[in-house]
């Protein structure tokens, strides 16, 4: 029995099929060929020594940004460092993060969502129902997974928003909601306006947490009613994430603070929502300037903070310290009372944005008793494999796709990221290249055509569509 590599004696955690085990894991031809105790090591290739790691289902981060305005250049290292070999890119532009994937890629699949954005693939907040088809028609033809409506940020009407789910559906593509319409924003009004919305339809709920920060109710009511609402709708697909800060966007356009989320931001700091108001907020160590050093994506405060956005004309990638605690918490960790999590997946909304935190933060959910090591695992890989529609991902089981990861469990890190059985990151550092694109067959060309690895995922045929049982 030979192996390209064999992961040894670490604790190999699947819950797909409840193993929790010392054991290795054999590798073959990019695919788990064994797992098992003392598996010979005199015909493996490599040897990578797991003792005292946990060896998981490569994890699979169903929200962050990978374009270059969230310094997408340096995403795909930052992702494989963060143990990621899933991803959903979550605003697109398809174009800007296909040619990033192109160049910068570390291995990793990433299946990518295009923005139904006010001033690009449609004109104005309330486009026509045909401006609206047209726009999924080209993002999928483009190579895009589906479809994100920024709602919180570059909000549509809420007729429009409605015409966009529909269409999707119709389709069978992808589609994800950032809360909020011109109507409402990207708060608890804005979850409770999608789930009118999305009545009768399938989507995909942005980063619950993100609409429980108390700018309606206590942030705890907040985030109890929404799992009450999500338990209502157990066919929606939906993320949080854990840490501390936002991202969003700097940009002033026509001397206004563009995004409604970074408006809101400011409000909660005690900051006029306007362009002086975000400068005092930057200066005060409140708003988080996204710039690059070396090849990650630092965040800059201050005078630094300052100079940076101004220097890029504004168009930076912004964060704020908003989300409190007790929401992410309960969010991780809701169940309804047949034992499923009510918010599906652990995501992050990083990428390049900084805060790939779902072994950082999440393994500390597991040493407070939040989470099982089994739950952990269900909830950033296992899950989120269901709703992308992958299903040799998210397990360890025989014949699965060979995306791994071995962890450290004391200090919370990466210790090595393999992807389709090639180690693409060890110690920090990334050797990963390339990338694999999940499309649909409508992009399939379109990706192709760049040199990029197509992998197709058939209309109706991801998790978004499947049946639910309750
Ligand atoms: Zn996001």
């Amino acid at each position: 029995m030979s192996y390209d590599l064999l992961i040894r004696n670490g604790r190999v955690l699947d819950p797909t099929h409840d193993l929790d085990m010392i054991a290795d894991v054999g590798i073959r031809s990019g695919r788990i060929a064994d797992v098992g105790s003392a598996l010979p090591t005199a015909q493996a290739d490599r040897i990578l020594d797991a003792t005292g790691g946990w060896v998981v289902p490569g994890l699979i981060d169903l929200h962050v940004h990978l374009s270059s305005e969230f310094n997408g250049a340096f995403a795909h290292a930052m992702l494989a460092r963060a143990g990621v070999t899933t991803a959903l890119d979550m605003a697109g532009p398809v174009e800007d993060v296909l040619e990033i994937a192109t160049n910068h890629g570390a291995g990793l699949s990433i299946a990518i969502l295009d923005r139904i954005k006010p001033g690009e693939r449609v004109a104005s907040s309330d486009p026509t129902a045909a401006e609206i088809r047209a726009a999924i028609d080209t993002a999928l033809d483009h190579g895009a997974f589906g479809v994100k409506i920024l709602g919180g940020h570059f909000p549509l009407t809420p007729p429009a928003t409605r015409i966009v789910f529909e269409a999707a559906n119709e389709l069978g593509c992808w589609n994800a909601f950032h809360c909020g319409t011109t109507e409402t924003g990207s708060n608890l009004l804005g979850l409770r306006e999608s789930m009118t919305l999305t009545e009768g339809l399938r989507a995909h709920i942005a980063h619950i947490n993100s609409y429980c920060r108390g700018a309606i109710r206590r942030a705890e009511d907040e985030a109890l009613e929404a799992i009450d609402l999500l338990t209502e709708r157990p066919e929606l697909v939906s993320e949080s994430y854990l840490a501390v800060i936002n991202g969003t966007w700097g940009n002033i356009v026509n001397g206004q603070v563009e995004s409604g989320t970074s408006r809101n931001a400011l409000v909660q700091g005690g900051f006029e929502a306007t362009e002086a108001g975000l400068e005092a907020a930057i200066v005060a160590g409140y708003a988080h300037v996204h710039a690059r050093e070396g090849d990650q994506t630092v965040l800059l405060v201050g005078s630094a903070g300052v100079d940076t956005w101004r220097a890029h004309g504004t168009f930076t990638g912004m964060s704020f310290p908003v989300n409190p605690p007790s929401p992410r918490l309960m969010l991780a960790s809701a169940k309804t009372s047949s034992g499923r999590f009510v918010v599906r997946a652990i995501a992050t909304d990083g990428g390049g944005i900084p805060r790939n935190d779902m072994v950082a933060s999440g393994l500390r959910l597991v040493d407070l008793g939040v989470l099982t090591p089994h739950e952990w695992v269900i909830k950033t890989a296992a899950a989120p494999a269901a709703m992308l529609g992958l299903a040799d991902r998210g397990h360890l089981g025989e014949g699965a796709a060979a995306d791994v990861a071995v962890l450290d469990p004391g200090s919370a890190s990466v210790r090595t990221t393999i992807a389709s059985g090639n180690i693409v990151m060890h110690g920090g550092v990334v050797n990963g290249k390339g990338t694999r694109i999940l499309t649909t067959p409508r992009g399939e060309a379109a990706v192709r055509a760049r040199g990029l690895e197509a992998q197709v995922i058939a209309e109706h045929a991801s998790g978004l569509y499947a049946a639910v049982a309750e």
